[in-house]
């Protein structure tokens, strides 16, 4: 029998705001540890949680930018369980009335997106838990260690349907991933970052006969950090569990972990282990109201999403889809640089080249990012080196001399250019005193061009080069050489 995968995602993502989602502590990273605790996130006896006014911003926009419905109305919840970095001993989630549902990413609406719909069924605020530290202690072979930073730090959990499905399923899954974090960075929602723990996604992945509609038996793999171990993930367990099945035994429905040394999943526990959570409403926080009003503000105050900025960048620059995803992608911020030297005049051709060839190789080579890019090169000043290169004051290879060391100073590309003394001869008059100079010079080479050796023509545009330092454009020089040599 045929199997093919079926896979829904969770992610959770860490919402930027300066506080934690319930109390005033700050929410940064790095801190050592339990130095960001309050009687709050540490639960104690007659603390009262405020619900972080930012955060629930941030999570109103990233469900707006995810297609999602709005709920005015949504409660906050007790999802209680032990665990030594948890001290409330509950997690404040949303359980029964999330702040929004039924979003959509729609089929191929971008060029990451599945040639299928991706239904997002629920997007919820919740607090983060603290962090146990296994390692790093002179005791760690006997102890661990808790660090309480983390607790209550704002998160926004999205959950799709098991909408990825068939060939492709982890691939598209990992995009989706990917396109998630673009959308919440873009957003300002979150920092994307994945070491940190920033962003991570817990895969449910099932598999059923090819042509069934029923779902079948669901592991989930938890915290997924990376777009790799994701698919890597699900790949390993979609055959996993098709060996089950054809073994003849049953697969159960368990919680598993991605081992990404051995490049397997280990069960982490069992349907029968599993926690029952007793949700219940929060008492000491009333109904959270987003009111139509606040939703509308949010709705005006996002960007362009990433998927509207690429379609805009191919349509009116006239982009290849490759071409516009690593203007997006690989460096963020790059497709606006490229808008702004494009209309500080360079063309769009031009500019493309450019930045995905020597300016991409610049910021690899020195570790920059957009930002500082602009800082050593800002769009007007490469606009104004293309220019010279369009008009044909320098050549390219020049053009490259005079890039680097527009990196070097504040100087301008026309600057550099007429203090080096790197511009073109353009000057007819002085083309034709060098080309007659060459061929006084080459007698020989002329005489064999005129006998018909064609090959010479060349060699004779070298010539003129070299005369010229080689500050002169080959194609001029060609024309003016080939009517000089007709004219003998
Ligand atoms: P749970 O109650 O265990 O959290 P849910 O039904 O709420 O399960 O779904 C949680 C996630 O698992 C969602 O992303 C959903 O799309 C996905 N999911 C549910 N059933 C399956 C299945 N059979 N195969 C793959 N994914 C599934
Ligand atoms: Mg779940
Ligand atoms: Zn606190």
């Amino acid at each position: 029998m045929d199997y093919e995968p079926v896979i829904g995602l969770e992610i959770h993502a860490q919402l930027l705001t300066a506080s934690k989602m319930f109390c005033g502590c700050s929410a940064v990273f790095g801190a050592p540890p339990n130095a960001h605790v309050c009687p709050v996130c540490l639960g104690l006896p007659g603390a009262l949680p405020v619900i972080n006014r930012g955060a629930v911003s941030h999570a109103v926009r990233a469900a707006l930018a995810l297609g999602c419905t709005v709920h005015e109305t949504s409660v906050f919840a007790r999802k209680n369980y032990f665990y030594p970095d948890l001290p409330k001993g509950y997690q404040i989630s949303q359980y029964e009335q999330p702040l929004a549902t039924d979003g959509l990413v729609p089929a191929d609406s971008d060029y990451w997106a599945p040639p299928y719909d991706v239904r997002i069924r629920r997007l919820h605020l919740e607090e983060d838990a603290g962090k146990l530290l296994h390692e790093g202690f002179a005791d760690s072979a006997r102890r661990s260690y808790v660090d309480l930073n983390r607790a209550g730090v704002p998160l926004v959990e999205i959950v799709t349907e098991p909408d990825f499905h068939g060939e492709g399923a982890a691939r598209y899954a990992a995009a989706l991933f990917a396109y998630l974090r673009e959308l919440l960075v873009a957003i300002s929602a979150n920092d994307g970052n994945m070491e940190e723990g920033s962003l991570r996604c817990d895969a449910n992945v099932s598999v059923r006969p090819v042509g069934s509609q029923r779902l079948g038996t669901k592991v989930e793999i938890k915290n997924l950090n990376s777009f790799r171990f994701l698919e890597d993930a699900i790949d390993f367990e979609c055959r996993r569990q098709i060996d089950v099945l054809t073994s003849g035994e049953r697969l159960i429905q368990e919680t598993r972990l991605w081992n990404g040394s051995a490049r397997r999943t280990v069960s982490m526990r069992s349907k029968e282990e599993a926690h029952d959570y007793r949700y219940f409403p929060e008492p000491d926080l009333p109904p959270l109201v987003v009111d139509a009003a606040r939703v509308r503000t949010l709705q005006a105050d996002l960007p362009d999403l990433p998927a509207l900025r690429r379609r805009h960048l191919m349509t009116t620059h006239g982009l290849t889809r490759e071409e516009v995803v690593t203007l997006t992608r690989v460096a963020p911020g790059l497709d606006v640089y490229f808008e702004e030297t494009v209309k500080s005049g360079a063309t769009a051709r031009a500019t493309k080249n450019w930045l995905l060839g020597a300016v991409r190789a610049k910021m690899n080579e020195e570790g920059y990012d957009v930002a500082q890019l602009r800082e050593r090169l800002g769009p007007e000043r490469l606009a104004g080196l293309i220019r010279l290169v369009e008009a044909g004051t320098i050549n390219s290879s020049m053009a490259k001399d005079v890039f680097e060391k527009m990196f070097q100073s504040v100087r301008d590309a026309a600057e550099i250019v007429r203090a080096e003394g790197l511009a073109q001869i353009d000057d007819e008059s002085r083309i034709d005193a060098l080309i007659r100079e060459v061929l006084a010079n080459n007698g020989d080479a002329v005489a064999q061009y005129r006998r018909g050796r064609a090959a010479t023509f060349g060699f004779l545009v070298g010539q003129v080069m070299k005369a010229a330092s080689g500050k002169v454009n080959p194609a001029r020089v060609s024309q003016l050489l080939k009517r000089a040599l007709e004219a003998l």
